[in-house]
């Protein structure tokens, strides 16, 4: 979920033309086949000789086939090798869990239509992927138009073409961040997950999701309900079954796009940001409140706000969430509430304020020195 210090993933829209759609589509088809073939010479060897083989005898027997099929060579070669690596990691992630003592599936082959992406694992001028005059360069693709609606910070290491089952294809750039520190600031805000709202902020602020983000969610509901109904196998639930895979696609990235401007803005604004420990948080609340927790991407907003903060050198805290509902943020007295109860108001010093608000006001108090 959470990304390594430093490495960042930007996701773009690319339009590719008719002919290099063609050629991408070819791609992804060969690039399934070296797959499942690498896949089952790893199996054959280990039944044979009970020893692995190796991703660089696998690279050899690569350069054989390019020899042998046009097919494979019309794949850029960086692209056809670094399928090897995705066997070599569905391979390794296969044994550390035979060793764990669980009993793993063997990795799957890719039916058609499941293999999905490719990557050019080197990104720079005159290397596998480039930009050049606003669009992506790929190499033996060409100049494929691309929607570059944010800026990238910092140094492209790796492309990767994806073509979504909504059948649009994104460019995904990794990217290596430039520190970017921000000015000291010793502003310190709360941040709580909202019943209604996305986020409250100490300061009372409610951040709710945008309106086109809700307006998608519930066109996604209505949707599930739809295919609820259809009857299994029928054309119609076919048809209602792909709307819903776009749809959620289409939320995601809502989402996505979303959790990126916020935890941008809350990180150039703020010095410390203090947000509740999520793992003990879903333990401590109640069940329907987790849901909406799930349901939010808390957990990947939490994830970005963390990497964010750091490379800006921002302070980001995480403090146990016991208490923070109940009690008074002015005067600490315990005042019950159950969930449907939206005000908090307390009968020992008459504070009344909303009760995500005040919350939100108590993840501060819990800091070490806010
Ligand atoms: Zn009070």
């Amino acid at each position: 979920m959470s990304s390594p210090k430093g490495i960042r993933n930007y996701k773009f829209r690319i339009h590719p033309n008719k002919e290099q759609e063609r050629k991408l589509t070819n791609w992804l088809a060969t690039c399934r086949i070296i797959y499942n073939s690498a896949l089952a010479d790893r199996k054959n060897y280990y039944e044979r000789n009970s020893k692995g083989l190796t991703r660089i005898a696998q690279q050899e027997t690569l350069k054989a086939d390019k020899a042998k099929r046009p097919q494979v060579k019309k794949v850029h070669s960086q692209v056809a090798q670094e399928v090897l690596f995705r066997v070599e990691r569905a391979y390794n992630n296969f044994f550390r869990r035979v060793q764990a003592g669980e009993k793993p599936g063997y990795p799957r082959y890719k039916g058609p239509g499941q293999y999905k992406s490719l990557t050019f694992t080197q990104f720079g001028d005159g290397l596998g992927a480039s930009f050049q005059n606003d669009k992506l360069k790929l190499s033996k693709i060409g100049l494929v138009k691309i929607d570059l609606h944010r800026e990238i910070y910092g140094k492209a290491k790796t492309c990767t073409i994806k073509h979504e089952q909504s059948g649009k294809w994104y460019a995904i750039i990794t990217v290596e961040e430039y520190p970017v520190l921000y000015s000291p600031n010793w502003q310190s805000i709360g941040l709580d997950v909202g019943i209604k709202e996305f986020a409250v902020l100490s300061n009372g602020e409610k951040i709710a999701n945008p309106k086109h983000l809700q307006k998608s969610e519930r066109k996604l509901k209505t949707l599930q309900r739809s295919l609820a109904r259809k009857k299994k196998g029928s054309k119609n639930r076919a048809r209602v079954r792909l709307k819903l895979a776009k749809q959620h696609e289409k939320v995601r990235n809502q989402r996505k796009d979303f959790h990126h401007q916020l935890s941008n803005q809350l990180v150039w604004k703020y010095g410390k940001i203090i947000v509740e420990d999520l793992q003990i948080t879903n333990m401590v609340k109640n069940h329907s409140l987790a849901k909406s927790i799930s349901d939010a991407g808390w957990g990947e907003f939490i994830s970005m706000l963390t990497y964010k903060a750091e490379s800006a050198g921002r302070v980001l805290e995480k403090v146990p969430p016991h208490g923070t509902t109940q009690e008074c943020s002015r005067c600490g007295n315990i005042v019950k509430k159950s969930l449907s109860v939206r005000i908090h108001a307390c009968p020992h010093c008459g504070l009344v304020l909303d009760r995500d608000h005040n919350a939100a006001i108590n993840i501060v108090h819990k800091t070490k020195a806010s």
